[in-house]
């Protein structure tokens, strides 16, 4: 049997994390598999379903490289792909299932069923529909319709045991009994969510069903509807649900949902993915940063966990700094230089290769990719901001005005502006000057970039330039001299 998995997100938000792990767990079972990958949209409910969402979805999963054989923009075999272009279809596969009276119209009015769910509550059972429109005869039906009663259309269920063996959770029984006769569609055959993607299911040729845990107990309806149909049945996996840190479903009380709003935190998409991975399935030996490839060859539906798989920040930022190291300067830079662009920097002063130094200077100091404006600022702001606090305690020290006097003074002779030759200055400074290193470093530190911590020091004055380093050695000489007289 050929693999073919689908993800069929409902357009009622922006592409969700959790949307994000079933696809992927999807695409890379289908990959693995040599199988193929189908994107449905399920936009049957129209008030909550918006283009927009869907447009968010689909360039969101694109943007992860999380890209569908069939679907919107891609091929279209069995399309359409859009639910609410499928209305044709539910239609007569309906008509079909009435006419070998599988379903069967139900005019019982909502103030009916709630005597029978409410004498079901008082007995302490389970409420059942009573079936009592599934005896109605012919003719009875008929007058019903023509006196144009409201009606639904039920599934005659029959009372036994739906097994199925979860790929994921092994053998699920649900006694079918306690379904009942379920509602399928409208009595204008607008089709049920269970129905619409059964139907589907059954005429993209899906082979194996992998979505969350949420959607366990619609499987056994979606059984019942596929035996009625006649269909074969695809293999059914429920990965675990992902959880807040209280170990409650994620929601928006916890913080960001959406796959857009970590992107605009700068997790790098292929962080977001790796970290996706993780949380649910379990790698086969230690290692840990996957690519989208890599993960395509790990990964196997037996790996995947049954555990709720709790949402851990904290393990993100990690896999976010392993893939910034893993890109290194020159590959982070195009992901930098469009937050620098709409912060409004000039980039044409300086050469690329420059820009991708300072990635490097700061690279082990990003957790997230704005943390470079921070890291960086010294090196593209005209006038020193930094921390005033730092250089406040950087200025009371009585090692100050010597320090960055000696220092201007050598770096003005400096015959090569460059790495070694700094370093050799500096450590000649070190050596010369009756300070401890905390009192020598602090006020170069604070004049050159505005804080008291920060990248390695001689290669920010590398980066810095000889004039600009210059200016601010001056600067800060200055700024102590009137200090100084404040004081006398
Ligand atoms: N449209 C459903 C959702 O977004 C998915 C249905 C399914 O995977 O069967 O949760």
């Amino acid at each position: 049997m050929s693999v073919r998995v689908r993800i069929a997100p409902s357009p009622t938000g922006n592409l969700h994390i959790g949307t994000t792990r079933t696809a992927l767990f999807n695409y890379l079972f289908a990959r693995h598999e040599g199988g193929t990958f189908v994107l449905r949209v399920e936009d049957t409910d129209r008030e909550r379903s918006k283009s927009e969402y869907t447009e968010n979805i689909l360039t969101g999963l694109k943007g992860l490289g999380l890209n569908w054989d069939e679907g919107p923009g891609a091929a279209e075999p069995h399309g359409p792909y859009f639910q609410s272009e499928r209305q044709d279809l539910y239609h007569a596969a309906l008509q079909g299932l009435l006419d070998q009276e599988k379903i069967y119209p139900c005019f019982c009015t909502p103030e009916e069923l709630q005597v029978e769910r409410s004498a079901a509550e008082t007995a302490g059972v389970t409420y059942v529909y009573s079936r009592k429109c599934r005896e109605l005869d012919a003719d009875t039906v008929s007058a019903r319709i023509a006196s144009g009663d409201k009606k639904v259309y039920r599934l005659k269920v029959r009372d036994e045991e739906v097994v199925f063996n979860d790929l994921i959770r092994g053998e699920i029984r649900i006694d079918a009994s306690l379904i009942g006769d379920i509602i399928i569609a409208r009595g204008d055959f607008n089709p049920m969510y269970n129905f619409a993607v059964v139907l589907d299911d059954i005429q993209m040729q899906i082979s194996h069903v992998l979505r969350g845990e949420d959607h366990i107990s619609n499987t056994p309806k979606q059984i019942l509807i596929y035996e009625a149909l006649g269909a074969e049945l695809p293999r059914f996996g429920h990965s675990a649900m992902m959880l807040a840190p209280d170990r409650s479903k994620l929601s928006k009380r916890h913080g960001a949902t959406s796959v857009q709003d970590y992107l605009a935190m700068g997790y790098l998409p292929e962080a977001l993915i790796n970290y996706l991975a993780l949380l649910g399935w379990s790698p086969p030996d230690t290692q840990e940063i996957f690519s989208l490839d890599e993960l395509v060859q790990a990964f196997t539906l037996e790996r995947v966990t049954k555990a709720g798989a709790v949402f851990d920040i904290e393990k993100l930022k990690w896999v976010n700094t392993q893939w910034m190291r893993r890109l290194g300067p020159e590959g982070l830079w195009p992901r930098i230089k469009p937050l620098l662009e709409a912060q409004g920097f000039d980039l044409s002063q300086q050469p690329e290769s420059w820009w991708i130094e300072t990635v490097r200077l700061v690279l082990d100091k990003l957790v997230v990719l704005p943390d470079y404006l921070h890291q960086c600022d010294f090196l593209m702001q005209a006038a020193l901001v930094g921390k005033p606090e730092d250089i406040q305690k950087a200025y009371a020290l009585s090692s100050a005005a010597p320090v960055l006097d000696a220092f201007s003074a050598g770096l003005e002779t400096l015959e090569n502006w460059d790495l070694p030759s700094l370093q050799a200055e500096f450590e000649q400074l070190k050596t010369a000057l009756p300070y401890k290193v905390k009192d020598i470093m602090w006020p170069v530190r604070a004049a050159i970039t505005g804080r008291v911590a920060g990248a390695d020091l001689m290669q920010s004055i590398v980066l810095l330039g000889r004039e600009r380093s210059l200016n601010r050695l001056n600067q800060a000489l200055d700024q102590l001299k009137v200090q100084a007289q404040t004081q006398e």
